[in-house]
């Protein structure tokens, strides 16, 4: 399952090391995680449904969803998706119920900082970038790198050049992570788990696999938390080989393994498009992209190039049924009609051994909202978001958002938003000269990012969230 060859990445398999597996002993590669050094050993089944114990596999790689829950050297309910496997690891099947000794003895660290990023994508990273030139800066990531989406984004960007348009994502990773380092203090391999209000802002962080619980006080915080993937409601959608399409990415262009052999993409937006044609990179096959809209989401450069490599995309198309024994052996795909109804007898049997779901993200929010910041659902920005000012301030002083989890858009706002919110963060802090005409700068960019076709969804998006914004605070705009 390793990839041994690829157009664009080098995997850089470091030294040999062997872990086991309820009592297997497996190999894997230093920089491996746990979930994708098991997958690259076909093992797919990383744990069980609580009531029916039916199998979960590999599902969004990026610690968001539950499906890879294991027990790791003892500790229950470790994230194998993001944890690095070491030598000599002893990972076993999580058990169900937990009992006292399960919880093991921890130490507990205080660390004090002005300003805390929880998230270390470009959003964060680049919140942390601006700030750091004037104060004292944390950026925690629960992933064991810097980066977040970007670091399996191997395609070249789009937007403007100052956002770095052109650059492969994976680059404009590491450009972010070096100049983030440079100043910033980074915590890595630690969630976020709690907020509390204690007169200043407090956080709980963990670092399961050291024991190490932490105890972060700050004057502000900004939350780049990012988005998780979405799940899709058809027969068999928790067999293992149903995956997310970044959870895909993520194994593929970081870890280098395949998913499988041939796989079927739903959703023909940018996500789906680009994952494709990822696939042929790595040597995958793909039956065929289905898509529910009667047209194709995506840009236009990204269709012709799947049309080109000879993938069909099936358009007022979903899936139907994924089947198999324990894991997926193929899938039925239906056409619909005008009212998104199957027409009968569309049914068609498509052979693939794996399916990525390309069908939108939602918002990570659940820590801002322990914070007491007002909370609104806002269709256009892909769910539940806090509500904030156009300096990304929530209604919560303080507290402040920025990129995916203020509104599902592009790395390129991303990071733009992150610079707004580290700088007026750092401004209400301490004061910045030439504050304005910094923050103007930036707020003339973003609006500009969000002209024309593919803009005008998240520019609706943040009239509301504004908009709400400042009705829940009771005063205007410009008051
Ligand atoms: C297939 C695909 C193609 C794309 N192509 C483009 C493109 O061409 N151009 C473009 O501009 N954008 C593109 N994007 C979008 C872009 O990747 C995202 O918009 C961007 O990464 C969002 O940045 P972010 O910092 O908000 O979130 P993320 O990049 O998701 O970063 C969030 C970080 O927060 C961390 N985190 C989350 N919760 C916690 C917690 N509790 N404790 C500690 N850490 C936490 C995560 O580990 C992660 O590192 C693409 C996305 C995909 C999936």
């Amino acid at each position: 399952m390793r990839i041994k060859e690829h157009p664009i990445l080098n995997f850089d398999r470091r030294k040999e090391i062997y872990f086991y597996y309820n009592g297997k002993k497996i190999k894997a590669y230093e920089g491996e995680t746990i979930a994708s050094a098991l997958h690259a050993e076909k093992v797919k089944v990383l744990s069980r449904s609580i009531k029916l114990k039916r199998p979960r596999g590999f599902f969004c790689g990026i610690g968001k969803c539950s499906s890879c829950l294991m027990k790791v050297n003892g500790i229950p309910n470790v994230r194998t998706c993001i944890t690095l496997v070491r030598e000599g690891m002893v990972v076993e099947d999580n058990d169900m119920e937990l009992s006292e000794k399960d919880y093991p003895e921890c130490k507990f660290e205080k660390i004090e900082c002005e300003i805390a990023i929880v998230g270390g994508g470009p959003a964060g990273l680049s919140a942390g970038i601006e700030a750091s030139e004037f104060a004292d800066v944390l950026v925690i990531d629960e992933n064991h790198c810097l980066g977040g989406q970007l670091i399996k984004q191997t395609h070249k960007f789009f937007g403007s050049k100052e956002e770095k348009a052109g650059i492969r994502g994976i680059e404009i990773a590491k450009e972010l992570e070096k100049e983030a380092v440079k100043n910033c203090r980074v915590l890595l391999n630690t969630s976020i788990i709690g907020y509390y209000d204690r007169g200043y802002h407090f956080l709980v962080g963990v670092n399961k696999i050291e024991r190490v619980v932490y105890e972060i006080k700050a004057n502000k915080i900004i939350f780049t938390t990012g988005a998780q993937e979405n799940m899709l409601v058809f027969e068999g959608n928790d067999l293992p080989g149903v995956y997310g399409a970044g959870g895909v990415q993520t194994l593929m262009n970081v870890y280098g393994i395949k998913p499988g052999n041939k796989g079927l993409i739903v959703g023909a937006g940018n996500v789906g498009l680009i994952l494709a044609y990822q696939l042929l990179q790595a040597g995958v096959d793909v039956a065929c992209i289905v898509e529910a809209m009667p047209r194709i989401g995506g840009y236009f450069v990204h269709s012709a190039k799947i049309r080109r490599c000879g993938i069909p995309i099936y358009t007022s198309h979903s899936i139907k049924k994924a089947y198999g024994n324990g894991k997926v052996e193929g899938a039925v795909i239906v056409e619909l009609d005008e009212n998104w109804s199957i027409i009968d007898g569309s049914e068609k049997k498509i052979s693939c051994d794996f399916i990525c779901l390309a069908v939108g993200l939602t918002p990570s929010t659940r820590l801002v909202t322990q914070t007491g910041a007002e909370i609104s659902f806002i269709n256009e920005a892909g769910g539940w978001v806090a509500l904030h000012n156009e300096y990304m301030e929530t209604t919560k002083k303080g507290i402040y958002v920025a990129g995916d989890s203020a509104n599902i858009e592009e790395a390129s706002t991303a990071m733009i938003e992150g610079k707004i919110a580290g700088l007026h963060a750092v401004n209400s802090l301490k004061g910045v000269s030439d504050f304005k005409i910094k923050i103007e700068k930036y707020l003339k960019k973003i609006n500009a990012f969000r002209q024309g076709f593919f803009g005008s969804r998240p520019k609706k998006a943040k009239e509301k969230i504004i908009e709400e914004y400042y009705e829940k605070m009771g005063k205007g705009r410009n008051s």
